[in-house]
């Protein structure tokens, strides 16, 4: 197997080297990873300068861009000529779960695998500093073995998310749903060196809402929180309900109002009026 690893913390994250020796026993390993820490660079793309790959291992490279950068360079750029059968991004310091996963450069790393066709999981654990690997490790071996034998749904990624407990510890794997964070963001307001202010988003634990089949829920209760993701994110139900909506076309190429200007949509009236 040729796998590819990446993540958002950067290469010289202590998970990205535990995900790597771990998958190594798989098949070979190969790591393009960002330069420096990227969490909460979520899917982003680097196009307003050119980005620079330095190798720095037999089989391991950075790139000074973001982890969608390193994915799209490592699978479709000149520098690897391999065809990876799976890609997994992490191990991340900090849980990726519920809503947070827009925001996750781990998730997007797996996200822009799977957009690029390959299978994909991402895989986190839940603590902020310290973390003990073991339990993510067996995991992500686990995982990495059975989408070999079993592939993985179309357009479809795994996140995974590991309770920060020791593995004798873990209760078992459960297949969770996205759960809902409840909002709680915290902007912390200080004051620089040279008295201008300066702010500075999070610092909370985040709360959730309840609901038992959630990767919040499994985490919380000690096992290991598998989500498969859809690269669609259109709302089915949404979809049904927005279609009996009516929206009157206002089509006209001469310049003038724009049908979308408040005094037309107002009214919703004929382009005769
Ligand atoms: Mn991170």
């Amino acid at each position: 197997m040729n796998i590819l690893i990446s993540n958002d913390d950067g290469i010289h994250a202590r998970g990205l080297r535990a995900l790597a020796d771990a998958l190594s026993s798989l098949g070979e390993v190969w790591v393009v990873a960002p330069d420096r820490e990227h969490s909460g660079a979520s899917h982003s793309l680097t196009l307003n300068r050119p980005l620079r790959v330095t190798k720095v291992g037999p089989t391991w490279y950075t790139v000074d861009g973001t982890p969608t950068d390193c994915i799209a360079l490592a699978v479709k750029g000149t520098m690897i000529k391999r065809r990876f059968d799976l890609v997994a991004s992490g191990i991340n310091l900090g849980a990726n779960m519920g809503d947070d996963v827009t925001y996750s450069g781990t998730v997007s790393a797996a996200f822009e695998a799977t957009l690029l066709g390959l299978p994909a999981f991402a895989i986190s654990v839940a603590a902020r500093r310290r973390a003990d690997f073991t339990a993510a490790r067996q995991v992500a071996v686990l995982l990495a073995r059975l989408i070999e034998k079993n592939g993985l749904p179309a357009d479809t990624l795994l996140n995974v998310n590991v309770p920060d407990l020791r593995a004798s510890e873990i209760r078992g794997i459960a297949i969770t749903h996205q759960g809902r964070r409840r909002y709680g963001e915290i902007i912390v307001r200080k004051v620089d060196p040279r008295g201008k202010a300066y702010y500075w988003i999070g610092g909370k634990k985040p709360s959730w809402e309840p609901s038992e089949e959630s990767d919040f829920a499994a985490v919380t209760a000690g096992f290991i929180s598998v989500t498969p993701l859809h690269l669609d994110l259109t709302n089915p139900t949404a979809l049904r309900e927005l279609r009996r909506w009516e929206f009157p076309w206002d089509a006209r190429d001469e310049a003038g109002d724009s049908p979308w200007s408040p005094r037309r949509a107002r009214g919703n009236r004929s382009s005769t009026d």
